[in-house]
């Protein structure tokens, strides 16, 4: 197996300049991204036709630092295309559905695993920015739960079970419902959540209950706990989830439970910071901030080093805000404005550090 000058994690604007970096300065590279798509976490997280703005941070002044990679005030789907053409044109190395979920050293290297592969390195650039999906706490393997409803055709015909007690379930929960109406399916759609109470905007509960008079089959779950992902003896992977519990008086418990094929959930439970990967990675963190108000913040070198010799941070992953460590191991917190410009930028001085290095 070759062993990759770099394998940098997440093919946003970060990882993708330092793959153009990379590419130019001659250090053998991949991309891993976990999505489908180039640019997957923008895909999910911008509102359809919203313009993509070049703004450059104020302490910063341009140009650019990659120009293929510049936003220029169009709509995102725009962006998008024009960067899907970008990758083809510099033939930019993407490995897609690679999702982290380890990096273990090695005598002089780094094996990163993900969920079906291994990749070796000498260097790992972690650029996944900061929308990393809340765990969904379950024992056993939970992996093949979806996080966003891609099509809702694929569900008309099973019962489907969405969690989360937000606007985004909701959204998902009434979009099913309608395509299953229109289908003229019967199967139900489960919403579940883990609280008692579901907590949506006036307009999502007014589109969810004109989507119940109109026959949608919803069925909420109130309390529903998720509690095991399993294989069963088909080989399909399922997940229960606990819907009620009844206490007896020797302390016994009678449980009741729903399980549904994985491929028929989607989790909508929401997104936290990186905090919590930097952890299980073993790379330290300090607690900055006001009294109080402290957060933790992933320690970097003025190159974007990481504790461990080889790791890098880059890009909305280290947003909105690290700690610097100097020669001298001063440290300093460093704000870090969450933009395209920046993740560029952080790149590509990753890549040249990487460089300078080798
Ligand atoms: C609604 C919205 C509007 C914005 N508008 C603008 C704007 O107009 N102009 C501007 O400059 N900035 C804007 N921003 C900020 C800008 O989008 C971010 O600064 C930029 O996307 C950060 O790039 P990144 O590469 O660090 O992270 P991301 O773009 O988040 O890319 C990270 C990638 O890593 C992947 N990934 C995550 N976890 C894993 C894993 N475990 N394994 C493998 N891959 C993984 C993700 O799928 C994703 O594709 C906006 C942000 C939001 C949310």
């Amino acid at each position: 197996m070759d062993i990759y000058d770099v394998v940098v994690i997440g093919a946003g604007p970060g990882g993708l300049a330092c793959a153009i970096k990379a590419k130019e300065l001659g250090l053998s590279y991949v991309i891993l991204e976990k999505g489908t798509s180039v640019f997957q976490g923008i895909i999910d997280s911008y509102p359809k036709g919203k313009k993509v703005y070049p703004t450059i941070p104020k302490a910063e002044t341009g140009p650019f630092p990659i120009e293929d990679l510049e936003p220029s005030h169009e709509p995102v789907e725009e962006y998008v295309a024009k960067i899907n053409a970008c990758v083809e044109q510099h033939r930019i190395a993407i490995q897609l559905g690679e999702d982290l979920q380890d990096i273990v050293k090695e005598e002089k290297d780094f094996r990163v695993v993900t969920g079906q592969n291994y990749y070796r390195a000498f260097n790992v650039i972690l650029a996944f920015g900061r929308n990393i999906p809340v765990d969904l706490g379950v024992y056993g393997d939970a992996k093949t739960v979806a996080r966003r409803l891609d099509n809702p055709e694929d569900h008309i015909g099973a019962s489907t079970l969405v969690l989360g007690g937000g606007n985004s379930a909701a959204d998902i929960v009434a979009a099913l419902s309608k395509a299953k109406r229109a289908a003229e399916d019967e199967t139900p759609v489960y919403w579940a959540h883990r609280r008692e109470q579901f907590k949506v905007d006036k307009d999502v509960a007014r589109d969810l209950g004109e989507e119940i008079l109109l026959g949608g089959n919803i069925r909420i779950l109130q309390g529903a706990i998720p509690v095991i992902g399993d294989v069963d003896k088909d080989g399909v992977d399922r997940l229960l989830i606990g819907v009620r519990s009844v206490d007896y008086d020797d302390g016994m418990k009678l449980h009741k439970g729903m399980s549904f094929p994985m491929k028929h959930v989607i989790a909508c439970i929401g997104t936290r910071g990186p905090a919590p990967v930097f952890a299980r990675l073993g790379l330290r963190q300090e607690m900055v901030g006001k009294a109080g108000k402290e957060t933790k913040r992933i320690v970097l070198t003025p190159g974007f080093q990481a504790s461990i010799e080889g790791i890098y941070a880059i890009g909305a992953a280290i947003s909105p805000a690290y700690v610097v460590i100097e020669e001298d191991g001063t440290l300093e917190r460093q704000k870090h404005v969450d933009l395209i410009f920046t993740a560029v930028s952080d790149g590509v001085q990753a890549i040249e550090e990487i460089a300078r290095r080798k």
